[in-house]
């Protein structure tokens, strides 16, 4: 079996000129504007399951990557200052009533898009 080192040399060929946005999740989604770029966490956590379900998510995520995005949930990811922002649960014991930022769905960033967000 052949190790694939990196999608992007085997997947741009096949991509180049098509138009992904069609296919976007939050394109169905009313209000999206509302959602994706709210500061509340009830919103980014729908937001984030959007993506999570989105045939198109990783094309998304590299390209907010590529722009820097300043704000917003873009491949299911929520994005500030063109970075991840990453909400670690606090040491120690778990609170009895969770934060809402720890209840933010986690949609997993794939594979061939890790070394992005190191
Ligand atoms: S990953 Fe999320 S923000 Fe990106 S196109 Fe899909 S639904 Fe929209």
């Amino acid at each position: 079996m052949v190790a694939i080192e990196n999608y992007n040399d085997i997947l741009a060929p096949l991509t180049e000129g098509v138009d992904w946005t069609v296919a976007a999740a939050c394109r169905t989604v009313a209000n999206a504007s509302d959602l994706f770029f709210s500061d509340e966490f009830a919103d980014i956590g729908a937001a984030k399951l959007v993506c999570a379900e989105c045939p198109v998510m990783a094309f998304c995520l590299e390209e907010a990557f590529g722009r820097a995005e300043p704000c917003g949930v873009w491949g299911g990811q929520l994005f500030e200052d063109g970075k991840i922002v990453t909400i670690k649960r606090k040491r120690g014991r778990p609170p009895k009533i969770a934060r809402p930022q720890d209840q933010l769905p986690m949609v997993p960033i794939p594979e061939h898009l890790m070394e992005l967000v190191a």
